[in-house]
C-alpha cells in the first residue's frame, strides 16, 4: 500500500517566474484557483499612497489577489 504518498507536493513552491511576483497584499499567486484580483485597500486601487509614494501593499499595481468566498 502506497496510499500515503499523495498531495504532499502542491502549491507550496511557485517561484522563479519573473513578472508574477507576489506583493505583501496578495493572499495567493495570480491565477490561483479560488482567488481573484481586487482593489488594494491600502491605496484604493491607485497604486500610490496619499503622499505619492508607491503603495507597498500592492507593489504599485493598485490591485491585490485575495481569496474568493473562503470559509
Ligand atoms: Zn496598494
Amino acid at each position: 500500500m502506497n496510499a500515503g504518498n499523495q498531495g504532499g507536493n502542491q502549491g507550496g513552491n511557485q517561484g522563479g517566474n519573473p513578472g508574477s511576483q507576489m506583493n505583501p497584499g496578495d493572499e495567493a499567486a495570480p491565477g490561483t484557483p479560488g482567488t481573484g484580483e481586487d482593489l488594494c485597500p491600502q491605496c484604493s486601487g491607485k497604486g500610490k499612497l496619499g503622499d505619492g509614494t508607491p503603495c507597498p501593499n500592492c507593489g504599485g499595481t493598485g490591485k491585490i489577489v485575495e481569496g474568493i468566498g473562503g470559509g
